[in-house]
């Protein structure tokens, strides 16, 4: 292996002085669940590590604020998420989706702002947090912005994230109606997804919806927001006719990709069967919780 600094910072803006824009070596660290994958494969030779392990404290809160808003610090571990009281209570969507992530060693150490930042296209909270209208709040040495969480990853393995930039929290506005997320597997239950749909359906009344969130992921380079799908679902409503003219606008306009869990027609396929399936789901769900 070639070697490498490893530093330890003690404050967010310590960590931050240590990242570079100009310099690609230079990573920071989270759970460090990808980044050792990444570098024991040898596709990342970094000449530093930043390890956020020491500042995570600060920046893992999760905490539902007056006025509504789910705040998540961008160190959190998935498994502190996911046993949150707030987040069951109020995100169930992102409660259910956060249990089907990896196993629950990961989710021990990995945190949230490195599933988000590692940009492959697998991963499970990427389109959970876009269906859900989160917002990603982005650190560096000169300040913060906000991105929305379905601009954040804009292809393989990109984000909109410079080099010198952290994720240190999330706003995630209250859930708006009964959600879903459909993970499809060709494997183990807790396997990479070969297609993954998140669903949320604000504003249900009878089978009307206001307004749909649909968004896929693992199927697409990047998470994909499903417009024509939602068109039709907020137009047509939530029957079976209706559901599957949704299903097939999806299909029409997902820009699909095959990969190890599936070739494109295979995953037309899942997708013109799922779709109607995983709003089913969130239907259900909000009858159950009625
Ligand atoms: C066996 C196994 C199975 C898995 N299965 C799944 C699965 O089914 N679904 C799924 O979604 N994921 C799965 N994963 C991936 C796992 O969820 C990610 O590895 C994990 O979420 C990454 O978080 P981390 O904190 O460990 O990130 P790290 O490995 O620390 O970092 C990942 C990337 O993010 C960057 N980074 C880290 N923190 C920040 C930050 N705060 N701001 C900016 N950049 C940052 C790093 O530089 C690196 O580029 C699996 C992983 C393993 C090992």
């Amino acid at each position: 292996m070639t070697p490498f600094e490893f530093l330890l910072p003690y404050s967010l803006e310590e960590a931050l002085s240590l990242l570079d824009l100009e310099d690609p070596g230079i990573r920071p660290v989270g759970g460090g669940t990808a980044v050792m994958l990444m570098m024991k494969a040898g596709v990342l030779l970094p000449t530093r590590l930043v390890s956020l392990q020491r500042i995570g404290e600060r920046h893992a809160r999760v905490e539902r604020q007056v006025d509504g808003t789910l705040v998540i610090g961008g160190m959190a571990r998935l498994a502190d998420i996911e046993a949150h009281p707030s987040v069951r209570e109020g995100w169930p969507l992102l409660a259910q989706a956060l249990r089907g992530v990896a196993n629950p060693r990961v989710r021990a150490v990995a945190t949230i702002g490195g599933n988000l930042s590692h940009a492959d296209p697998h991963m499970d909270m990427p389109p959970v947090m876009a269906a859900l209208g989160a917002q990603v709040v982005v650190t560096s040495a000169n300040g913060s912005r906000t991105v929305g969480a379905d601009a954040l990853c804009t292809g393989y393995y990109e984000t909109v994230l410079r080099r010198d930039e952290l994720i240190t929290e999330l706003r995630v506005p209250p859930q708006a109606g009964p959600g879903y997320y459909l993970k499809l597997t060709t494997r183990a239950a807790h396997d990479w997804p070969a297609l993954g749909l998140a669903v949320v359906l604000g504003g249900m009344q009878g089978d009307r919806v206001a307004h749909a969130s649909l968004l896929t992921g693992a199927a697409t380079d990047s998470p994909t927001r499903l417009r024509q799908a939602e068109a039709v679902v907020q137009q047509r409503g939530l029957g079976e006719a209706a559901l599957r003219e949704a299903a097939d606008a999806a299909v029409a306009e997902a820009p699909l990709v095959g990969d190890a869990h599936g070739s494109v027609a295979y995953k037309r396929q899942l997708l013109r069967v799922s779709l109607p399936r995983a709003i089913q789901n969130a239907v259900n769900r909000n009858r159950s919780h009625a």
